[in-house]
């Protein structure tokens, strides 16, 4: 008998080693350590009895074998990680559907539908200001003007996939038939601490969380600390700082809302001046577009009237917008089946974080499982998931993969 997690644990130990120098994992798109992992990602494609190619987007690609499925299910993640990142974001999503696969052949298994394993070159967007090329490549939303994005020693997208052997003309070319996708599973480390919280290994995701940022700059008066009186102050700080408790909030109080004043800028920022204006920014995520559309109606609300009550003008704009992507009953369906046999419940939870699954839904049906963090820590060199835990997913995978051949 096989001990699937022990093995997961093994192959992202060994993997984990291929990584620029420095404290964690850090292997970037397109360059020698993306090569070295893609060889070994296709050494395991090849032990579970997958045909394997490299895309023009650079994603390498494992897939059945099964004479007279027209249909596709996807599984997978991304490579690369953040500088100094964990041995589990997105590679982990690589190695357990695999192994899957892997299990259901050692058992004799077929299926009325071909799976295919995508190994993503870019999800992070570390090294160029872009990401998830090969995702929106298969799903048909993929901008050729990326390419000439460069990264910080001005290589642009174009160049360094070339380098890698690539040929981006034919990144179009790689679209999938929407009507032959049965749709995309991503397992994923959860990178929060719910499961852990709920003593569970596994949780079945129900949406991607929409984003919407806004940028805010109160516009008030400067003047010396010791002799501007304290009444009749127009003190741009004191406006955003009522902002940025009113933000928490709002968040504290709302389900589902995540709200977080990530950035602020003051002027003229000196010990004894009344500052004249401060700069934040203001992100909300919902897995619901309606939550998240009242709640920046209510913070935009609120920041004029911060501003008028303080005697304060006030510029505000919306700058980034993305809805939340729902994950489909079709897939999540017999996955959570798959999850409750082998662990006797589950969890449904939104996903916080963008992933290649945010992509991939424009191409047909979306779902994902995330596996317990510890300490919900990741993006970091302690980020972690037990072996266990991992061997829970390649179970709950196996099942979800034959519970989704009885429905089709
Ligand atoms: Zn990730």
């Amino acid at each position: 008998m096989i001990d699937w997690g022990k093995l997961a644990a093994e192959r992202l130990t060994e993997i984990a080693k291929i990584s620029e120098d420095g404290p964690g994992v850090t292997r970037l798109p397109f360059t020698r350590e993306h090569a070295d992992a893609l060889a070994l990602i296709e050494g395991w494609m090849r032990d579970a009895g997958l045909e394997t190619h490299l895309d023009a987007a650079g994603t390498l690609v494992g897939r059945t074998s099964f004479t007279g499925a027209s249909q596709t299910l996807y599984m997978g993640s991304h490579q690369d990680s953040v500088r100094h990142g964990g041995a589990y974001d997105g590679i982990m999503g690589v190695a357990l559907p695999i192994l899957a696969l892997k299990k259901l052949s050692s058992e004799g298994k077929t299926l009325p539908f071909n799976v295919e394993i995508l190994a993503f070159a870019d999800e992070e967007g570390v090294r160029f200001p872009t990401a998830l090329i090969g995702s929106r490549a298969l799903a048909g939303t993929y901008d050729p003007a990326v390419l000439h994005l460069k990264d910080r020693d001005g290589i642009s997208i174009d160049k360094a996939m070339r380098a890698f052997g690539l040929s981006p003309e034919n990144i179009p070319k790689l679209k999938r038939n929407n009507n032959q996708a049965l749709g995309f599973l991503e397992v994923h480390i959860e990178q929060g601490p719910m499961l852990q919280d709920e003593d569970l290994s596994l949780g079945v995701v129900t949406a991607i969380c929409g984003i919407e940022r806004h940028s805010v700059t109160f516009h008030g008066v400067s003047g010396h600390a010791g002799t501007l009186p304290m009444r009749n102050r127009q003190d741009a700080l004191v406006g955003a700082s009522k902002l940025i408790g009113s933000v928490h909030e709002l968040a504290l109080n709302t389900e589902h809302l995540r709200a977080t004043v990530g950035a602020l800028d003051i002027s003229p920022n000196v010990v004894n001046s009344v500052p004249d204006e401060a700069r934040l920014t203001v992100e909300m995520r919902a897995p619901d577009d309606a939550i998240r559309a009242e709640a920046a109606q209510k913070i935009e609300d609120q920041a004029k009237e911060i501003a008028e009550g303080h005697g304060l003008t006030i510029s505000y704009d919306k700058t980034y917008a993305q809805p939340a992507q729902q994950c489909a009953d079709s897939l999540t369906k017999p996955l959570s089946k798959a999850v409750e046999a082998q662990l006797g419940r589950t969890l449904a939870l939104p996903s916080g974080a963008t992933h290649d699954a945010s992509a991939m839904a424009d191409l047909g049906p979306m779902a994902m499982m995330f596996v317990r963090c510890k300490d919900g820590i990741s993006h970091n060199p302690e980020e972690y998931a037990a072996p266990d835990d991992m061997g829970d997913a390649v179970h709950a995978l196996a099942s979800f993969i034959e519970n989704l051949a009885k429905t089709v």
